[in-house]
């Protein structure tokens, strides 16, 4: 209270991101009925909690062809029929359920044991 605020570049970003998380809904739009963390809806809407996600995947490839993670929020604050098309908002856990049922991340990948190794 009273302290001045500083802009540093962070703010921004932060306060964009949370622009664009508010015009996709401002809430996780998981909607998994079993197979997710929460049973029914996940009703997060937490805006510390809350992920951009990209519904199909190719996030990293994304933020690569826009320059940067901001300027992929700049860019879709300014293309929003394309945003709502492509992205959702997804809490934490939901985007990391989504990623692990996706196998968007092989390093989650767990090695399984034949029965051929017993003996
Ligand atoms: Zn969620
Ligand atoms: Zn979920």
């Amino acid at each position: 209270m009273g302290a001045q605020r500083t802009t540093s570049g962070r703010d921004t970003v932060a306060a964009h991101r949370w622009e664009l998380v508010d015009f996709l809904g401002g809430r996780c739009a998981c909607s998994l009925n079993g197979g997710c963390w929460h049973d029914g809806p996940c009703d997060v809407d937490d805006a510390r909690c809350l992920q951009i996600d990209h519904i199909h995947g190719g996030g990293t490839q994304d933020i690569r062809d826009k320059g940067s993670s901001y300027q992929m929020i700049q860019y879709y604050m300014n293309h929003f029929a394309e945003a709502v098309e492509k992205l959702q908002v997804l809490c934490a856990n939901c985007n990391w359920v989504k990623r692990d049922r996706n196998g968007e991340h092989a390093a989650g990948m767990k090695r399984r044991a034949t029965n051929n190794e017993l003996r």
